[in-house]
């Protein structure tokens, strides 16, 4: 079967590799879509130096969406034929995290699939049957693959954020991950206001119902977002970017006792926390992905408010397009790019 492995330099490869067999509580789940996350570009950008021996790579994607092929002994809370989704990590199992669902967040040791695990760029997936997530009839594999990272972090964040639909929320940074945030908040009534530097981008976010759309390659978004609020800045800003600029942007967009959220990762930012926290009154908040049953939360919530999911997934690519499919989507100008797998 085939596989896609980020060898480093921004190259991809496709190897052929043997089907994987599960063992005790394990199963193996036959890849339906696997989805491409905005996360997945650093170790697509990664030096070969850097990678260190080739032959230790694991398979990339770690947002994978199929159907349950193998049984491992002993398990029993999937069935052959299932279709789940795959929370992309493991934990110990055992600690009070784990126990919660939050298995990245485990207090020993943790797993990340398509990074140091295998993960859903491949045709057949080994994981532990912990890790499956039912998935709603209603929705589609290519939408569960988009729930099981980018989109399920953009809706956990709004949680986070404790959205209210009388509000305005800035978006900083229209990629998969802030696109879904759009498409959420504005279904869940409030005024968004989307960023991004790239025209593709905020089309995108307009058609996902952003109210108002700034390009901040050319307007300062600090102070449209204020002429937007009465002076006085969103009720609550996400960063989506990792930028450190967009992080500080975030902030000052925030009125006073206001909410500022992070799901954008890496880099380094500094911020005067007095003038820019401490006498606002904000509250800061950082959101990582979400639990085995955040998973199952956002796949529902997608089906019973019939969230228009498929304006997001703007490419779908077969793995042997795998080359194509992150050239296109580091150049960074797309919507949600997919694998689709029979
Ligand atoms: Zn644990
Ligand atoms: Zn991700």
């Amino acid at each position: 079967m085939k596989g896609v492995y980020f060898v480093g330099d921004s190259e991809v490869e496709i190897r052929e590799i043997p089907k994987p067999a599960p063992g005790p509580g394990d199963v193996v789940l036959q890849m339906k879509a696997s989805g491409v996350c905005g996360s997945d570009l650093r170790p697509y950008r990664m030096s070969k130096s850097e990678k260190g021996d080739p032959s230790k790579l694991h398979v990339g994607g770690h947002e994978p969406c199929g159907v349950v092929a193998e049984l491992g002994e002993g398990v029993t809370d999937v069935a052959i034929g299932d279709r789940v989704m795959m929370h992309h990590y493991t934990g110990c199992g055992e600690c009070r995290l784990c126990r919660m669902g939050y298995t990245q967040m485990c207090l020993h040791h943790h797993e990340v699939y398509g990074s140091t695990a295998d993960g859903g760029h491949q045709e057949y997936l080994l994981c532990p049957a912990s890790t499956c997530v039912k998935m709603p009839d209603e929705l589609t594999f290519e939408q569960g693959a988009a729930c099981a990272c980018g989109t399920g972090t953009a809706f956990h964040a709004l949680k986070r954020l404790e959205l209210v639909g009388t509000e305005t929320l800035a978006i900083f940074g229209q990629g998969p991950v802030g696109a879904s945030g759009t498409l959420f908040a504005s279904r869940m009534g409030a005024r968004v206001i989307a960023v991004d530097m790239v025209p593709e981008r905020l089309e995108l976010a307009k058609k996902l119902g952003a109210d108002v759309v700034i390009d901040a390659s050319k307007d300062d978004p600090v102070q449209a977002i204020r002429e937007l609020t009465h002076g006085e800045g969103a009720h609550s800003a996400l960063d989506a970017t990792g930028i450190p600029q967009a992080r500080i942007n975030a902030v000052d967009a925030t009125r006073y006792w206001g909410k500022t959220c992070f799901v954008g990762e890496g880099n380094t930012t500094t911020f005067d926390i007095s003038q820019q926290i401490i006498h606002k009154q904000l509250t800061i908040l950082g959101s990582w992905t979400f639990s085995t049953h955040g998973l199952e939360e956002v796949a529902n919530f997608v089906v019973e408010r019939d969230i228009p999911l498929d304006d997001l997934i703007t490419q779908t690519f077969s793995l042997d397009q795998a080359k194509e499919a992150y050239v296109l989507f580091s150049g960074g100008t797309t919507g949600k790019v997919i694998f689709t797998l029979n």
